[in-house]
């Protein structure tokens, strides 16, 4: 009987419980696969908390997968029994095997891995869409980035870099920082030892940056808008420090006519079209040797807990992968 990670409520990581599930037969637009790699991502650690949600309980972590697809269910067209895929959605992906909506399938090209699939779906997923669509990266922009040694931010510094923009990053160790630099960041700040606004207008003569990209949440707070030039663009795309709970419109008034947005990767992903469009435009920055995949961490799908500890505890750097 195939296994999955099951939680009935929400707390830490002694919550996540590895149990038989029963997969039933796909009908409709659904797709059952059987997974090969399951990325672990932020993201799971806000549902297993509480602090996201749950769409259903009991219910099973996880936001992306690869792995082959075992049957479809009748209405079912640009997949088949066979193909390789993957996918990403808010959870469910903790599981050896799962029933999917079709409408979330990727197919995969044949030079990308299962496990390349898995540490990228959702992180390059989203570094596409930050860089492409939440603000338009274009040659010459000064970007800062934080937490530039995990998943998204290992991929976005080199993608940046591609892009032709001067990206400096924040991490919270001198190995971090190491790391960083060997992936598109041209100068990097430990914001746990130095003051990292004071630092950005040093690097930048005083100029502040055109875009801050900030998943780090209440311990940046408001000093990430102290970074950027008049009518620069702050995007806040996550929380891994907390929520930030003391934000007033008024503060982007104050520092220069400040642009700012909290956006989802899911809504820039929500119709076939979007979807296909951008997992071109990710499989092609690998494909060409553009963007490198660091998976620095694997655990078996019954050791998710551990895999949580390591992420929220700061102690992961790139992609971290389960075996399913
Ligand atoms: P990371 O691998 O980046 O891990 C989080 C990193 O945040 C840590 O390694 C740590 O790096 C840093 N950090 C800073 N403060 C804390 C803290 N108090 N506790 C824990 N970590 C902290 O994770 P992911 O790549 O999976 O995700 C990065 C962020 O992007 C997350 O906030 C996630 O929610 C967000 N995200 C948002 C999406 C969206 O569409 N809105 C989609 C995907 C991800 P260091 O030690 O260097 O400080």
């Amino acid at each position: 009987m195939p296994h999955a990670i099951v939680m009935q409520e929400p707390g830490d990581t002694a919550v996540l419980h590895y149990a038989p599930v029963t997969i039933p037969q796909p009908t409709g637009t659904q797709v059952h696969v059987r997974h090969q790699a399951i990325g672990v991502n932020f993201i799971d650690t806000y549902f297993r908390t509480g602090l996201y949600k749950w769409p259903q309980t009991p219910l099973t972590p996880g936001a992306e997968a690869a792995g082959e697809v075992v049957a479809v269910g009748e209405a079912v067209t640009h997949v088949k029994p066979g193909d390789r895929v993957a996918y990403t959605t808010p959870t469910g992906a903790y599981a050896q095997e799962r029933l999917i909506e079709a409408k979330h399938i990727i197919v995969l090209p044949d030079d990308i891995s299962y496990e390349t699939a898995a540490a990228i779906t959702l992180k390059g997923l989203t570094a596409q869409y930050l860089l492409r669509s939440s603000f338009r990266i274009e040659a010459g922009h000064t970007v800062l980035f934080h937490a530039a040694a995990g998943g998204v931010g290992l991929l976005a510094g080199q993608w940046l870099a591609h892009l032709g923009a001067t990206v400096i990053g924040t991490a919270g160790s001198a190995e971090k920082m190491a790391l960083a630099k060997e992936n598109g960041y041209a100068h990097m700040i430990n914001y746990r030892t130095e003051n990292f606004v004071e630092r950005v207008m040093e690097i930048t003569d005083g100029q502040g940056v055109d875009v801050v990209y900030d998943s780090v949440g209440q311990d940046t707070y408001p000093a990430s808008l102290d970074c950027l030039k008049k009518h620069g663009t702050w995007v806040c795309f996550g929380q891994s420090s907390g929520m930030i709970k003391n934000f007033a419109l008024s503060d982007l008034a104050q520092r220069g006519s400040l642009f700012a947005t909290r956006p989802v990767l899911f809504d820039f992903i929500d119709t076939p079209e979007t979807l296909a469009a951008a997992a071109a435009d990710l499989f092609s920055v690998v494909q060409n040797g553009t963007v490198k995949i660091s998976i620095n961490q694997e655990f078996g799908l019954a050791d998710a807990g551990e895999a949580h500890q390591m992420l929220e505890g700061r102690q992961t750097t790139g992609s971290t992968i389960l075996r399913p």
